[in-house]
This record gives C-alpha cells, structure tokens and sequence, in this order.
C-alpha cells in the first residue's frame, strides 16, 4: 500500500499537522491500494498565510516573467506524463485511452494560457480613464476527482497568468495523482508561496476556504450540491466566485440524422469516463420516426464499449451503489431497458464497473431524464418536431453542454442556437481550448479557458487625471 504523507505550502513538502487518514481502495482490485493523511484547518491556514504573502511580488511580476512560469510548469509535469497517466487508472479504474486524453490536455492548458497571455491587454482606454485589469489576491481553487490533473493545471494556469497566488484543494480520491503532480510542479521552480496544495477533505478544507477572509476569489470545480453550498458560504466575504457544476446533456438528432455516424458519438459522450463526466450526453433525444432505426443501430454499436478496455470502473463502492439505483429507479418509473441494467459486466465478479447501459421509452420528468446520474447510462427520449426536441432539451435545470447531430446545416444552427448550454458541439466532437467552457442555470457561474476564463480572474479599475 502506498503511503501520502505530504501537502505543498510554501514551496516545501509538509507533513500534515492532522492525525486523519483515508485509505483508498483500488476501483479494479477492490484492494485498498493508498493511504492518505488528510490535511486540516491549520494546514490550510498556512496555505492561505503562504499564498498571502507570496501576492504582493506576484502582483508586480511581469508578463515575461509569468509566461516562462507557465512553460516551466508545463515542462516540468509534460516530463512525467507516462506516471500521471498510470496514476489515473490505478487511482480511478478508468481506461487508458481516456487518462491519455486527459493528462495531454491539462499539459496543453498551461500552453494555452500562456499564449493567451502573451497578448492580453492589461491596460485599455475608455474616454479619459486608464482602465487597468488588477489580480485579485489569493485564489482558493476547489477541484473534483475526475479529471482532477486537468482542472488544477485550467485554474492554476489561469491564477498565474492573472498575477494572483493560489491555495489548491483537490478531491481526497485523487491523492496519489495529487502527490505526483506536487513533485513535478516543484521542480518548475516558481517562487514559494505562489501555489499550495492542500489535500483533505471538503467540509474541512474546503469549508475553511469557503469562510476564510483573505481569500478573494473560489473557482470551484464539481457538483451543483456543493456548488451551492460553497456560494451560501463565500457571501459572508463577498468573494467571488467561479462554479463550474453539473450537467444533464442532451443529445438532439434531428430526422435527418446519419446515424451510422451520430450514434457511436451518442454511446461515446455518453460513456465518457464510464459516464463521469459533467458533460456527459446522458440524454438522446430522437425523432419518433427513427426511434426503429436508432435501437437497432445502438444495439450493433454498444458492443464496442468494452468494460475493462475502453471502458472503466466507477470510482468508488459508493459511486457504483449509486448508479445500480438510479438503474432500479428508472426500470421502477416504466423505462425500458435496451441494453445493459443492473451488477457487473458478465465475466467480472469483483471492480465497480458498470454495465453500459440505454434505457427506451424514457420521459424526461423521469428520474433518470432529470439528475446527474454520472455513470453509463443513456436516457432515449423521443420527440415530434424540432420545437419539441429544443423544449425538452432545454427542461432541466442545467445548462453546461449539448450535441446536435444533422444534415441540413440551416436547421442544425437553428437547433444549436436555441439550446440553452454553454458549448453545443454540431456534428462532432471537437477541441477547441480557447473557446469559453461554463454553464447556464445551475450548471455554474461564469466561464474558464481563454481569455474568458482569465477575465474572471480579474478586477477592472479605473484610473483618472494625469
Ligand atoms: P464534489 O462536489 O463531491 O466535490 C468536489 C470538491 O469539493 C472536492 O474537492 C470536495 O472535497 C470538495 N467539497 C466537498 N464538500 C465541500 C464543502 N462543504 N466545502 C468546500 N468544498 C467541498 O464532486 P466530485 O464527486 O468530486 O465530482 C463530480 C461532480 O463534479 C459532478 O457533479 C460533475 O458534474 C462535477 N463536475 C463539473 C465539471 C464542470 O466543469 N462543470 C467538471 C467535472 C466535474
């Protein structure tokens, strides 16, 4: 069993002042693989001391000086990508396509962001004033398990580039990568102080980030539930706050879908990180003329996700529970099941792998049309007319991310642009890192990548005479 005994402040390794540890099982094996001691309330406020004082000398650094920090940081983990890549499906059960996906699009991110420096204007004129674009401070930044490589190089990327300092606290599942991703950011040699990592537990942790005053900004990274609650707590200071949350994705075919095209791209978003994805497409929605043809299309298609190859686990026993019952719960709310339902793949007795899973006949009042499930499991809803696939579509209380599959562009983009999400992919899957990446309605608050997501790291003033 590994062992993680260290958190980073102030550019040193740090054994944590809390007594508290996690053992961590492997989601494979359902052998306990990591044992964890958690940070505590000291611990952070140390954190947030170090970010504090490492600000006013972070404030003042120059453009140059922080694009050859985004390159060193980017070198330093782009070194040992095979390991952060290994880290993942030990640490998660996930396929290896999908940790490679993700480790080469977090190193990319420290790239972007600094090409988005490079031409960022700090300083604009309106009128007479001089508006200058100021850092804010020290930056909390709150990071989910999936993905949890990738969302800490976004922000962290973005906090530097804006000139502020940065307390990180990732998801306790992901220690081992965390630790991992520590060693190699120290050797990037930036100055102590400018980012601290704090692994431990949210309502520890990340509740002393939420309340902390000297902390100006959260940019928070996982689901509405404590989104929410991280919102309620950050009023008190009136700090601002990024919330990246939950979604619930439609998939919208239109009738004149190629479907030999569009629905390996439905089961792919739809499996996604075996469904843990908060852009999952978790919901398909048909033309009740093709609902024949895209059964039988699924049915040839689905058996190529192929559990314990391009397909993972759940994350943990309790992740697994949880979508066995929502599973129960549709069959319960007179779902059909097309494929999949309850308990393992055949041919695997131990690992929390769920079976890829497409329900028919689905309502989208149902249960499993309206939560964030966050396993393999499509909802196939069908619909009358484009007006009726936008409505439902559009009726849930997210907001994050949609699809739209069709052959006549005219409709597609009119589809596209009545969809209320913040990114609509048309056709296909694509990466575009720079294009803004956030939700509408309870998928979150503001935006991140480019130079949308640095905007929200930064205070607008005004300065006028002289
Ligand atoms: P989570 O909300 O349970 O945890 C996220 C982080 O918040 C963890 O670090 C956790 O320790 C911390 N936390 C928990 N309680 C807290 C509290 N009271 N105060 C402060 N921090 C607290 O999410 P998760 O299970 O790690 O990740 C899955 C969720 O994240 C899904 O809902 C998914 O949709 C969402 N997500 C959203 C995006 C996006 O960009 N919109 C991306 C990935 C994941």
């Amino acid at each position: 069993m590994k062992t993680i005994n260290h958190i980073y402040i102030n550019g040193q390794f740090i054994t944590p002042h809390g007594d508290e540890v996690l053992e961590l099982v492997s989601p494979v094996t359902e052998e306990k693989i990591t044992q964890v001691r958690l940070a505590d309330v000291d611990d952070t406020r140390q954190a947030i001391a170090a970010a504090k004082a490492a600000f006013p000398a972070m404030r003042l650094s120059t453009r140059e000086q922080r694009m050859a920090w985004l390159q060193k940081l980017h070198d330093a983990v782009s070194a040992r990508k095979a390991e952060l890549i290994d880290t993942m499906v030990e640490e998660y059960g996930c396929a290896v396509g999908f940790a490679e996906a993700t480790v080469n699009h977090a190193c990319d991110s420290f790239l972007q962001m600094r090409d988005v420096l490079s031409r960022f204007p700090f300083e604009t004129r309106v009128g007479n004033a001089r508006v200058m674009m100021e850092p804010l401070g020290v930056v909390g930044l709150i990071t989910p398990w999936n993905g949890n490589y990738g969302f800490i190089a976004t922000k962290l990327s973005t906090v530097i580039a804006s000139g502020s300092t940065a307390v990180i606290k990732p998801s306790e599942l992901s220690a081992r990568q965390t630790a991992l991703i520590i060693e190699c950011m120290h050797t990037a040699g930036l100055p102590d102080g400018v980012f601290n990592i704090v692994t431990g537990r949210g309502d520890v942790v990340g509740a002393e980030i939420t309340r902390h005053p000297d902390i100006a900004k959260i940019s928070f990274t996982g689901s509405t539930v404590v989104g929410k609650t991280i919102a309620r707590g950050a009023v008190d200071t009136l700090k601002r706050v990024t919330l990246e949350l939950g979604g619930k994705s439609a998939n919208v075919l239109l009738d004149d879908a190629d479907l030999e095209q569009a629905i390996p791209r439905a089961l792919q978003v739809m499996s996604w990180n075996s469904g843990q994805a908060c852009i999952a497409g978790t919901r398909l929605l048909v033309h009740e003329s093709r609902l024949e043809a895209v059964k039988a299309q699924i049915l040839k298609d689905i058996t190529q996700l192929v559990p314990g190859e391009n397909h993972g686990t759940a994350v943990t026993a309790q992740q697994y529970q949880r979508v066995q019952n929502y599973i129960r719960k549709g069959i319960e709310e007179g779902a059909e099941l097309l494929w999949g339902g309850e308990g393992r793949p055949e041919g695997f007795a131990r690992g929390y792998y769920v079976k890829p899973t497409v329900f028919v006949n689905v309502r989208n009042d149902m249960t499993i049309a309206q939560q964030e499930i966050f396993g393999p499991v499509l909802s196939v809803i069908t619909y009358k007319d484009d007006a009726e696939a936008i409505a439902i579509a559009n009726d849930t209380v997210y907001g994050l991310q949609a699809y739209v599959s069709g052959n006549d562009e005219r409709r597609t983009e009119a589809v596209a642009s009545q969809l209320v999400a913040g990114r609509v992919f048309v056709n296909g899957v694509y990466n575009e890192p720079q294009a803004p990446f956030g939700g509408f309605k309870q998928s979150g608050i503001g935006r991140e990548f480019g130079t949308f997501g640095l905007e929200g790291y930064l205070e607008p003033k005004a300065i006028m005479g002289q």
